[in-house]
């Protein structure tokens, strides 16, 4: 299916996702990478081994979510914008997700967002809760976005609300 399409079907996502109950226990890396490229960094940035070792450079990279703390390095050096935090538990009523995001011009805080999922349609509203850089990878922005807490596994991207760009 996502040879057809380019984004993961529901059935394919769920192979991927964390459990639920891994979910509520706090902030951890999802990561949709299921081209087999030859690509390995995020593995190698991982401190807590939360990813595997690969057999082969163009393996899928496979995530212990057991070990993972959501800690967003592997996101700063993927190049494939393939990972992305979920903290289900922000507030009460609203998850936190942190998206690799590199179009401009960039979302500023409290902006408030579109809301998309795989495909590209338009699922509900968000709102920029920050901006971050890294230095070792100044093109890509991770963006942070409180989502409604119903959306913790559909919404995936964003537009900024007015924006034209
Ligand atoms: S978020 Fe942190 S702990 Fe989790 S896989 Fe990425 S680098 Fe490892
Ligand atoms: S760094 Fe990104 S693109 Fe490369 S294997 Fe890891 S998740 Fe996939």
């Amino acid at each position: 299916m996502y040879q057809k399409t380019g984004y993961l079907s529901e059935e394919e996502l769920n192979e991927i996702f964390p459990d639920k109950e891994r979910i509520e226990e706090g902030p951890v890396a999802i990561i949709e990478c299921v081209q087999l490229i030859p690509c390995n960094p995020c593995q190698d940035a991982c401190p807590r081994t939360a990813i595997l070792p690969f057999e082969k450079m163009t393996d899928s990279p496979v995530i212990d979510h057991s070990k993972c703390n959501g800690c967003s390095i592997c996101m700063a050096y993927c190049p494939g914008l393939a990972i992305y935090i979920l903290d289900y538990h922000y507030t009460d009523t609203t998850s936190l997700i942190k998206i690799p995001y590199e179009m401009l011009p960039l979302p500023e805080k409290d902006d408030e967002v579109d809301l998309y999922d795989r495909s590209g349609k338009v699922v509900g509203k968000g709102k920029v809760i920050k901006v971050q850089s890294f230095k070792n990878n100044p093109k890509t922005y991770i963006v942070w976005v409180e989502i409604p807490k119903a959306l913790y596994k559909t919404a995936r991207n964003i537009k900024v609300v007015n924006n034209e760009g």
